[in-house]
């Protein structure tokens, strides 16, 4: 089943979406069958649960952190995380770089947006994220690098309000892109898209979608 879903999801997309399988509140067994149908990148929302997975999975595995983040936990993930998606604030930046440094790495991390029209959302909105870009403290970090955006849409089944949401999360990428990336070609991903809504971020610009009950089945 997992092997399937995987493959029928790989051949719906173009080969330059990243899928990122997310694993979350799944057994080690199920990850190893979908890294066994050749997927190397899965994503986790709590720290804890990363850490345990990591330890018990191959090294080649590419762990995204999708959730919340805690400035306290950053610790945790700091040695192995390949991407965090969540970043919404110059605090965390700020104890992700020290983290990174501390393991004499560089750390990816996405800004996340609040593009939904839900209250309990993390996100900035753009004045936010243009005030963190434009601050001292951010640019002298060193072991930080802020390769895109994420966000989530609002859970509705109003397809135009999704996709306007998209819309709005890719406009906030390109803002930032000309005026604070323009010549940093590694600021170049948008995460968007969930198994309910992966098509229409894909056609609204997503370039890596974070998909789980469609490939692990329902949690
Ligand atoms: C759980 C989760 C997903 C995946 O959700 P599905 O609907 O199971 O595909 C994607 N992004 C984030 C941030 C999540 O927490």
């Amino acid at each position: 089943m997992i092997a399937e879903a995987l493959h029928k999801i790989k051949n719906e997309i173009s080969s330059d979406v990243t899928l990122v399988a997310v694993s979350k509140t799944k057994p080690v067994s199920d990850i190893q069958i979908a890294y066994n149908a050749g997927q190397r990148i899965f994503g986790e929302n709590k720290v804890q649960e990363l850490a345990e997975k990591y330890e018990q999975l191959p090294r080649d595995i590419e762990w995204h952190l999708i959730g919340h983040l805690q400035t306290n936990k950053v610790k945790y993930v700091a040695e192995f995380v390949s991407l965090i998606h969540a970043v919404d604030s110059l605090k965390l930046l700020a104890e992700i770089n020290k983290q990174a440094l501390k393991h004499n790495r560089t750390i990816s991390c996405l800004l996340q947006f609040h593009i939904a029209d839900e209250e309990s959302k993390f996100g900035l909105n753009l004045e936010e994220a243009r005030e963190i870009l434009s601050s001292n403290d951010f640019v002298e970090m060193q072991n930080i690098s802020i390769v895109g955006v994420m966000g989530m849409a609002t859970f509705t089944d109003n397809i135009e309000q999704i996709q306007e949401e998209f819309r709005t999360l890719e406009n906030y990428f390109h803002v930032l892109k000309s005026h604070f990336f323009k010549y940093n070609g590694d600021f170049k991903e948008i995460s968007m898209g969930m198994s309910g809504d992966y098509t229409l971020a894909i056609e609204e610009g997503s370039t890596m979608i974070r998909v789980g009950s469609s490939i692990f089945g329902g949690r």
